[in-house]
């Protein structure tokens, strides 16, 4: 190893649970590797978007990415201009459109670093027209970009594409590993971190903006308060508690909006006219991913709270998630009737069925109504 190599600090130590993905990541980086396309693959949560932004500040930062200098401070805010993340803009994945406005954008030269990297989210959700575009960019790639693909489900893309990518495993992180990780890390009780990542799917990166964002957490609140009272609400209650849902879901919002905001500000000296313009429309588009995931977050935190009355009727309440809940569930959804386990696992799967229609562009207010409904009618008997 040269002097050189030893001055490079190790910025993947910070993947959590990843020891496989960060010794490749470091050495690559130690060693000059770079490949054209990186493909992060392995289950959500296991911290595949962390490297990849940790990656592109290796990339896009002069000093190799482990200092704090603004190169690096642009990049883990998410407002470098050369960086750019995508997702689907499609409720069933990628619109061919974006394809078109990703080969235009790869085209052009960088603003601030000497290369662009873009960070492909949900790799497994491109249609194959989208998939054999973006397999001609990774053809005759253009010069100085950087592809890092994330996606859960290797084999739903294309073999051609994923022929032409690094491939880089995550695994899964145990819970309890994630959970003692979060209690050091953010100095919070062993239940709250397990409620955050119940309301995360197990992300560690999502379960660190729950506790850190108060609109999450009030987006739970009044979600647990609305389920409190669903024993005793009648029909107009309920239409009204799935109403209330909807504008609950929009409450993350502001915190982006904010971020937005700056990294506008940010970048209003050194971007031109049109590129402003481009993080604008970008900024809309987040916007309404946010709100969808945020519609998402909500069903999860039901199902959470429909896992947690099996527990206790089962006689498990040291394994609930919302644990400030326990005694409202005990006192209001345990009725003693004979075939309860069945009406719990017929709401779990009616949650699993609701998020399903999430992806088919159904009203969000309908498949509250559906669930609440639903909820009420298994819980209480009444329908
Ligand atoms: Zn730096």
């Amino acid at each position: 190893m040269s002097i050189g190599l030893q001055a490079i600090k190790a910025p993947f130590d910070q993947i959590v649970g990843q020891p496989t993905a960060s010794r490749f990541l470091t050495a690559s980086v130690q060693t000059n590797y770079r490949p054209q396309a990186y493909l992060f693959y392995g289950p959500s949560g296991s911290g595949r978007s962390e490297a990849a932004y940790l990656l592109a500040r290796s990339l896009l930062c002069s000093e190799g990415g482990d200092d704090d200098c603004q190169d690096c401070l642009r990049v883990l805010r998410h407002s470098h201009p050369d960086l750019q993340e995508l997702s689907p803009e499609g409720a069933s994945g990628y619109l061919i459109g974006q394809i078109h406005d990703l080969s235009h954008s790869a085209a052009l030269s960088p603003m601030l670093a000497n290369r662009k990297v873009y960070i492909i989210q949900q790799a497994d959700k491109m249609s194959v027209s989208f998939a054999n575009a973006f397999l001609k960019l990774l053809e005759e790639p253009p010069p100085n970009v950087v592809f890092i693909l994330i996606c859960r489900n290797l084999a739903a893309l294309l073999p051609t594409v994923r022929s032409r990518c690094q491939l880089v495993p995550f695994t899964a992180i145990p819970t309890e590993q994630a959970i003692a990780l979060l209690v050091a890390e953010q100095s919070v009780p062993d239940s709250l971190a397990r409620l955050a990542l119940a309301y995360s799917a197990g992300s560690l990166s999502a379960a660190r903006s729950f506790i850190q964002s108060s609109s999450l957490q009030q987006q739970r609140r009044t979600l647990m308060s609305l389920l409190r009272g669903l024993s005793s609400y009648d029909s107009m209650d309920v239409l009204e508690a799935a109403r209330q849902l909807v504008i609950c879901c929009k409450l993350p919002l502001d915190d982006l909006r904010i971020a937005q905001q700056r990294q506008l500000e940010e970048n209003r000296e050194t971007l031109s006219k049109a590129a402003l313009n481009d993080l604008e429309q970008g900024h809309k588009r987040e916007l309404t991913a946010l709100e969808r995931a945020s519609a998402r977050w909500l069903i999860e935190g039901l199902r959470s709270w429909v896992r947690d009355i099996l527990l206790v009727y089962c006689g498990l309440p040291e394994q609930v998630v919302n644990y400030d809940e326990i005694e409202a569930i005990q006192t209001g959804f345990l009725p003693k009737q004979p075939d309860m386990l069945a009406r719990l696992m017929f709401c779990l799967e009616a949650s699993n069925e609701a998020e399903a229609h999430l992806d088919y562009n159904v009203s969000v207010q309908s498949i509250y109504e559906y669930l609440l409904f639903t909820l009420r009618e298994q819980l209480t008997g009444r329908p």
